[in-house]
């Protein structure tokens, strides 16, 4: 059998090893060496274009069914649970807590619940909105199992490794954040940035106010495109009187769109984290659809009070 191999940036070190497994078995062996953001992000061409009769897509679980014969193979990594305890003291006003993970982790979140039950606290696990599969964990476009037990829960607990994950979350919950990070051996309360990111999208709302030319942003990755979206976009825009053109590419390289001098502002539908993550990697706003949305309305209303946005 013909079959591609493809690893997210921390598991490409292990793309050896399994080429050389899966070889001995009797297979013709290729490696993707494209960047790979999630299960979003098959490396669907590539297998298309070397005929290869399965691509093997390790470190993420299924994101969305695609008509190609996939095999995901999750990669479950043990944290050490030695932090629990001390984070204790950090939640002792909290009695209803969440516990939030990541896929690499969810094999550990019973022991953890566990944990915290012993200690007197009621756990409540959320339900993710779709592409998670699991309950309690979260990617970084899917914080439902964060967002669907807010009301519920007096703060809420992120057990995994960097601030990717728990970020999404953060932004769209209300109550105490915690990170624990095991590996980083750290405990951090992450609220303040609530308010960091609110003030950046601000920010970019009221620099895309005297923008005229919008570049709407769509992705070829299997589970990031959106063309009937962006075409909606595309008309709002120019129902006011502005310019917008889609912009298509698989992985957006923010020289290149630096370069497309003539437009001021860009929107994202492509991955929900690159207007939120990037924005200080193109030199125009990078806006996500529901702040062009406030920025549009925002732009009728100064028009129509005939005040020039060119501030
Ligand atoms: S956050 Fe972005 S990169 Fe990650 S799975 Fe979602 S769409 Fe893909």
């Amino acid at each position: 059998m013909r079959i591609l191999l493809q690893f997210p940036e921390g598991l490409k070190q292990k793309a050896l090893e399994h080429a050389k497994e899966l070889e001995k078995a009797g297979n013709e062996v290729f490696i993707s060496a494209s960047p790979t953001f999630g299960a979003c992000d098959l490396a669907l061409d590539e297998m298309r274009n070397i005929k290869a009769d399965k691509l093997i897509h390790f470190g993420h679980a299924e994101f969305h069914r695609v008509d190609a014969n996939v095999e995901y193979v999750p990669y479950f990594i043990d944290a050490p649970l030695t932090l629990l305890p001390g984070s204790l003291d950090h939640l002792k006003d909290f009695k209803v807590i969440s516990i939030l993970t990541t896929i690499q982790h969810i094999h550990q979140l019973d022991k953890v619940i566990r944990f915290y039950e012993e200690k007197g606290k009621r756990v409540v696990i959320g339900k993710p909105y779709g592409f998670a599969k699991h309950r309690g964990q979260i990617l970084g476009c899917d914080i439902g199992s964060a967002a669907s037990v807010d009301n519920e829960v007096d703060a809420h607990v992120y057990f995994g490794g960097g601030m990717f994950h728990p970020l999404g979350a953060l932004l769209n919950t209300k109550k105490p954040f915690f990170v624990i990070e095991p590996f980083a051996d750290k405990i951090e309360r992450i609220d303040s940035f609530r308010e960091t990111y609110r003030k950046r999208s601000n920010g970019k709302k009221v620099r895309a106010l005297s923008s005229k030319n919008f570049g709407i942003l769509v992705s070829t990755k299997n589970g990031q495109h959106n063309i009937n979206f962006a075409k909606i976009i595309k008309q709002k825009v120019e129902q006011q009187g502005l310019n917008a053109e889609i912009l298509v590419a698989n992985t957006f390289d923010f020289t290149s769109l630096n370069n497309m001098m003539e437009f001021d502002a860009f929107v994202n539908t492509a991955c929900p984290r690159i207007s939120i993550d990037d924005i200080e990697r193109t030199r125009a706003p990078l806006l996500g659809a529901s702040e062009l949305m406030e920025v549009l309305k925002m732009k009728g209303e100064l028009k129509a009070a005939n005040v020039n946005p060119d501030f």
